[in-house]
């Protein structure tokens, strides 16, 4: 399930390709520097995941299979995005102002971030913009899978995913959502 990827040298910033297999060295061609891909730290592995999605798949001996996905699947190698970490602030201000609560669920889709349900209406700020969203209305960090594939500029959807909570990782996402998820 391997591809290869553009990632930089990270010494010299040149271009290599990569088979994605994680804690596999690599050496640049171009300076000979050899270093470990997508060494995200562990902390920041599981920042998008809600706590109690992860304790299930710890108890169920999986861990490493979702740290998998949420590396090449959802990370694709790279880091979290300035407007992820964008994102993880303007929640936690708007649950701190009382607009949104953190629902005791998470999203089907890995890294299974956490759902929050808005109080009343209001709107995130992200990458200058300001996005909306009515009482009621759900609200969860969407991956880039879910960007690409819904077309969404800011890693949010808001919308009533109710139904939508099975486990399931970000590589299996099935067509099926693809209806119910259009904003
Ligand atoms: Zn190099």
């Amino acid at each position: 399930m391997s591809r290869l990827q553009e990632i930089q040298c990270e010494n010299c910033g040149a271009p290599l390709e990569w088979d994605g297999s994680y804690g596999k060295a690599v050496t640049c061609q171009y300076c000979g520097t050899t270093f470990i891909p997508a060494a995200t730290t562990m902390e920041d592995v599981w920042l998008m995941t809600d706590p109690v999605a992860r304790a299930r798949y710890e108890a169920n001996g999986t861990l490493d299979k979702l740290e998998h996905d949420i590396r090449y699947e959802v990370m694709r190698g790279r880091d979290w995005t300035a407007l992820d970490r964008e994102y993880l602030r303007e929640i936690a201000r708007l649950e701190a102002e009382g607009v949104v609560r953190r629902l005791a669920s998470f999203w089907a889709v890995s890294p299974h971030p956490p759902v929050f349900r808005a109080l009343r209406d209001g709107a995130l700020r992200l990458g200058g913009q300001r996005i909306p969203f009515k009482k009621g209305e759900e609200i969860i960090w969407a991956c880039p899978m879910t960007r690409d594939r819904f077309n969404i500029e800011y890693p949010v959807l808001i919308a009533d995913f109710q139904d939508m909570r099975v486990q399931q990782l970000c590589g299996e996402m099935t067509n099926a959502m693809q209806g119910r998820m259009t904003p």
